[in-house]
């Protein structure tokens, strides 16, 4: 096992608030850095970059002592203190080991004093999200935390991973999973999350890696594609034809549809009408139920 640092953004206890596990009891490591930055998110007109405004840039950083305490931007990618590299002080390091360690602290509470992934007839989920937990850094240190669990009998049964969907899977990653199915019977799950130009400004050719997500199905037969959209015309449309290159591509998981808005606010501008139109065309529907529950916080 590796005793080389990596960098995380932050660790904590909650729910999951999207897609198909909402509401189930998750432990979360947010890993650093992304490579893509979505800074179309809440933007008037996404497709048009020299007409953003991007609230994390002027921010001065130097106010800050910890992650918790930075507001939650309404434009721009809702997590970009997991990757821009002004934030990179505010993030933490540690080995796999020692992030395993903070990962179980955070689950103790009065009914789970050691801090387990199983105990009292509960099986809380293990979620590696970011950033994009799928860089080679995060696939290296979570099958290494993963294997820390193993050694010490308490192996989350259920794990996901929140991803992009750009990154291929390492040798090392898919042995793990493997192994994990088939010897430990837990289940995989990736939410992937692919960015569309028209909300999120990213362009196809960096964003959509329909041949990248069909591979993940080598190891992993339970996901989800999860797109979030802003209602416009447009948005709808690129859908359509994004879902038809996975599908043409043999990626054949549900289709989560989630409306545009890191906050209670920004989701409540269009989320009926998103909500309604996913409906009526046949898509799951999605929220980030954790911001109506607790608010605009980090670490929620
Ligand atoms: S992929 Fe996710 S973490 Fe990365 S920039 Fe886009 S929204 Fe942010």
């Amino acid at each position: 096992m590796s005793d080389k640092n990596y960098y995380y953004s932050e660790i904590f206890n909650s729910i999951q608030g999207e897609g198909q596990y909402t509401g189930v009891p998750t432990a979360w490591l947010r890993f650093f850095l992304c490579n893509l930055q979505c800074n179309g998110f809440g933007q008037k007109e996404p497709t048009k970059p020299e007409t953003y405004e991007l609230p994390y840039q002027e921010l001065d950083v130097s106010q800050y002592k910890t992650m918790d305490e930075l507001p939650v931007f309404e434009f721009g990618c809702d997590s970009s203190y997991s990757w821009a590299k002004k934030f990179k002080g505010l993030n933490n390091q540690g080995t796999p080991k020692e992030i395993a360690d903070k990962i179980r602290q955070c689950m103790v509470g009065p009914w789970n004093p050691q801090g387990k992934f199983n105990f009292n007839n509960s099986e809380r989920h293990m979620c590696f999200t970011g950033g994009e937990p799928l860089m080679k850094h995060g696939q290296e240190c979570s099958v290494d935390i993963m294997k820390v669990y193993e050694e010490e009998r308490d192996l989350p049964k259920f794990v996901t991973y929140e991803t992009n969907g750009t990154q291929k899977l390492h040798d090392k990653f898919l042995q793990y999973y493997a192994e994990y199915r088939d010897v430990w019977g837990g289940e995989l799950f990736l939410s992937v999350s692919p960015k569309l130009w028209s909300v999120a400004g990213e362009e196809a050719k960096r964003a959509i890696k329909p041949e990248v997500v069909a591979s993940y199905q080598k190891v992993c037969h339970n996901g989800q594609l999860k797109f979030v959209i802003n209602g416009t015309d447009e948005s709808w449309s690129e859908l359509d034809n994004v879902i038809a290159e996975f599908r043409y591509h043999g990626v054949d998981w549900p289709i989560w549809i989630m409306p545009a808005g890191a906050t209670v606010e920004g989701q409540k501008i269009c989320d009926a009408d998103v909500a309604t139109e996913a409906f009526n065309r046949g898509y799951n529907v999605s929220a980030r139920v954790h911001t109506y529950l607790w608010g605009n916080k980090i670490g929620v």
